[in-house]
Parts: structure tokens; sequence; C-alpha cells
């Protein structure tokens, strides 16, 4: 992924809660990082300044913050610094590291990282209140989309372009869906120069109609009927209904969970993300892996490059990555053991992680955890009968839900991956909203 990045500007700088730090200067040290639109790319080719991120500019907005005022907090202090990076024109994630030299006797430093995303190239979703208003003065939405990753977006575009209006909603606080995970520059879009799953969210959502509309809320249930379909959502901890005479499905996959209890517990207390956006939290940490496939491998070698021991745990007797992956793993041995044959029964801590039970007794002292144990369908918003065994969604030609049967939903689609266990893929996800919406769109004015 392109970045510019500022490292080690020291500063001297008013912060710290305690009293002998008010009133004087402390040298603190910053690195900055920065992901923008476009990539460096178009900068390589142009040899313009104006075409990449000047990193005079983050040192710039960085000064401007620092000698503000005070501040109690070195995480405050960064956050500021990231928001205020984040306002250079094309910047969309800014990461700020923040060290305090000096500041314990026995550390070189003491600070904090924080990572900023922006939302600006998304619009803001529907206040309750305005969805308040919406439901009481219309009586049914043409078009709902749920889903705002691949399949969503192109399903909007596509109603919009055909002229009609349709609501998305997602319970994500951005739109793009899976792609907002995707750190890598995906080579294998038809026609498309590579790109980062963030970039391209942004582009799909910029290309939308300025006036399209989206509701942050979950789905739970989503039912057809003769004449529409009932849309039972929660929004802002309420639940409400909404009717549309067509929905186009676009709920796609989500990691699979470990399915423990004390799971939630750690979510951001010991269980990471992405090895590629908390890298900077296990330097000479020992990180659990979970999973011994493709995804698994490639992140105990991320982390392990990131300085990590790490330990893979498998639940089978052999890893089932890639040979690649595999031999790369056993080049690093040295700083990769392996638990095979056994699985993660439980997760010990206080208000962080600490301990990694296996199945076979074993508990591995270790503040971190990745899991990567595979994807399962967003589809319970479904009714079950439309829903194959393992979850997915059952499709007929033109995309409408089917019980496998002679039953078809006639007002209710299914686009993108929530649909796709052979080739989940953004090409595949964009066709699909093309083809619901063009259906969509279809049916409503057949009814009219
Ligand atoms: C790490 C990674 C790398 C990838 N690399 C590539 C690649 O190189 N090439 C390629 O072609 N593809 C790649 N993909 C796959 C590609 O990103 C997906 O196939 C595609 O984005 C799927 O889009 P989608 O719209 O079907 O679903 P998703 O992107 O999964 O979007 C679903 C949306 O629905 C929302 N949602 C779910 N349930 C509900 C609910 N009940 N209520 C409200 N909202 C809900 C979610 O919040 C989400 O925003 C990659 C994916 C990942 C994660």
């Amino acid at each position: 992924m392109d970045k510019v990045f500022v490292e080690r500007l020291r500063l001297p700088a008013r912060v710290g809660v305690y009293s002998h730090e008010k009133g004087r200067e402390q040298p603190i040290e910053l690195d900055i990082e920065v992901d923008f639109d476009g990539g460096l790319e178009q900068a390589a080719r142009s040899e313009r300044l104006r075409d990449t991120i000047n990193y005079e500019k983050l040192a710039k907005a960085a000064r401007r913050v620092v000698d503000e005022r005070h501040f109690p907090l070195v995480e405050t202090l960064a956050a500021e610094i990231a928001k205020s990076v984040l306002q250079l024109r094309s910047v969309h994630r800014a990461r700020v590291r923040l060290r305090k030299l000096g500041c314990l006797e026995d550390a070189a430093a003491a600070g904090t990282e924080v990572v900023l995303e922006h939302s600006a190239d998304q619009k803001s979703p529907m206040e309750l209140a305005e969805l308040e208003t919406a439901l009481a003065s219309a009586t049914l939405e043409p078009i709902v989309v749920i889903g705002s990753g691949v399949a969503g977006l192109s399903a909007m575009l596509w109603v919009h372009r055909l002229g009609h209006r349709a609501l998305l909603i997602d319970a994500a606080t951005s739109l793009g869906g899976q792609l907002r995970q995707v750190f890598f520059r995906m080579t294998d879009i038809p026609g498309m120069h590579p790109i980062n799953g963030n970039d391209l969210a942004s582009r799909l959502v910029a290309q939308l109609p300025r006036s399209f509309r989206w509701l942050r809320a979950r789905v739970e249930h989503v039912e057809a009927e003769t004449r529409q379909c009932a849309i039972d959502l929660e929004v802002a901890g309420q639940r409400r209904m909404i009717a549309a005479e067509a929905v186009i499905v676009c709920s796609g996959w989500r990691r699979r969970q470990l399915g423990l209890t004390s799971e939630q517990r750690f979510f951001g207390r010991g269980i990471l993300a992405t090895a590629s956006k908390d890298i900077g939290f296990v330097r000479g940490e020992r990180v659990v892996v979970v999973g011994g496939g493709d995804a698994g491998c490639e992140n105990a070698l991320k982390l392990r490059r990131a300085g990590a021991e790490v330990v893979l745990v498998h639940r089978r007797a052999q890893l089932s990555a890639r040979k690649e992956f595999r031999r790369a793993l056993d080049k690093h041995s040295a700083g990769i053991s392996q638990r095979l044959g056994v699985q993660v029964v439980a997760l010990h801590g206080d208000e962080h992680l600490g301990q990694v039970e296996l199945s076979n007794g074993e508990r591995i002292e270790a503040r971190w955890l990745l899991s990567r144990i595979g994807w399962e369908p967003n589809g319970e918003l479904l009714p079950p009968r439309f829903r194959d065994e393992r979850g997915y969604a059952r499709v007929n030609a033109r995309l409408l839900a089917t019980d496998g049967g002679t039953e078809q939903q006639k007002r209710l689609f299914v686009a993108g991956d929530l649909r796709n266990p052979i080739v989940p893929s953004v090409a595949t996800s964009m066709g699909d909203g093309a083809c619901a919406a063009k259906a969509a769109v279809e049916l409503l004015e057949q009814l009219r």
C-alpha cells in the first residue's frame, strides 16, 4: 500500500498530567504515516509534488497542534495530530505514534499510537429523526439495498442510473464492507489498475449521486410479502420496521469467530482485528495466531516480520495452507512455533488478554491473539428457506431468492458474496449488484 511518512520528528511539547509537567516543555518524538487516494503511481509518473503528499505538510500539521496548548494526555495529543493530518487533501488514513522521551527512568520512551480514518468520502448516515419523518410520511420505500460492500454500492449505482431511488442500509460505521479490510493492492479486477480496498470503496461511494441516502442500522430480518417487503431493523438501539417494494440483500461475509464466551470481552483488548493495521503493537510480544490456512500462515509470517514471537495453532494435524506459505514457515521456525491438532478452548485475562488455553490443556502466556479460521455468510437476516445448509442464499438466474424448488420471492433479490461461495470477488459482486438492480427496477416498472 502506498504511504508517505515522517519518522522521528522531534518537537518540544507541553504534555503530561503531573504538576511538575505543567508549564514546561519536554521532548516528544513522532512517527506520522498516511495513506492517500490515488497512490504514488500517479506522482511517480507526473513527477509533480501536488500528486503526492508533501511530507513537510505532515510535519507542519503536527507542529501546529503541538504549539496550540498543554495536553494532559499523550493520547489526546496524538489523536489531535492525526485529526489535523487527516485534513490534508486526499489523506484517508493517518497513523501517529507519539513517544514521550525520558519520561520513565528505565525506558527510552513511553507513548501511544493512534490510527484515524477519514469518512469524508462517505456520506453521513441519516439521523434517527430523519428516519422517523420518512417513516411517518412515506408509505413505501421503492428499493432498499442492504449492505454497502461492492455488491450493494454497485446496486445503488445501477438503481440510480436506471432513474430510480434506493435507500442503502448498513450496520457498519463506514461504507465499503470487506473492502475496508483489503490493505494490499488487488490485481485481479478486470480493467482496473491495482488498487487497495479503501481506495476502491472511496471511488465507489464517490460515484453515487450526492443525494443518495443511507441508514446506519442492523437488519434483523427481511420478509417478502405479496405486495411489499418488510424489513425489521435496529437503529440507534431501537427496533423499527420499514416497508419496501423490492429489497436487494448484499450482506456478504464475515470472519468466523472462535465461538468462545470470553471472546467478546477481549475484542480490542488483546484480540487483533488485522495484522496489517495492528502491527505496531506486537513488536517483541508473543502473538497466538489461530488457523493454519493461507490467511493464518500469511498473518503469522507478517507478525513475525514485525518482530513478534508467534505461536500458530491449527486444529488439524497438518497445516492446510499453500506450499509457499508452509515453506516460508519452515524458514522462520525459530520465531514461529506450531501447535497442531489442537483448538483454542478459552481465553483468560483481566482487563487484557493474558493467556490462551488449548484443548490439550496447555496455557500459552500471550497478550495478543489473531484468529483466521475462515469466513461465513451473513445470511441470518433471510428467511431460512432461502438459505442452503451452509447459510448461503439460494437464488435463481435473475438473483431472486428461491427455496431451491418452485418458490421464488418476487421482491427479494440477493447479490454478492452472500450467494456466491464459488468466486467471492470484487468483479462478481459488481456484476451481481448490476443484475439485481436491473431486475428490481424492471419489477417496479411492471408493477406501476
Ligand atoms: C482481506 C481480503 C482480501 C481480498 N482480496 C480480494 C482480491 O484480491 N480480489 C477480489 O476480487 N476480491 C478480494 N476480496 C473479496 C472481495 O473484497 C469481496 O468478494 C467483496 O468485497 C464482497 O462484497 P459484498 O458486497 O458481497 O459483501 P461485503 O463486502 O461483505 O459487504 C457486506 C456489507 O453488509 C453489511 N451487513 C451485513 N449484515 C448486515 C445486517 N444484518 N444489517 C446491515 N448491514 C449488514 C456489512 O456491514 C457489510 O458492509 C478480498 C476480501 C478480503 C477480506
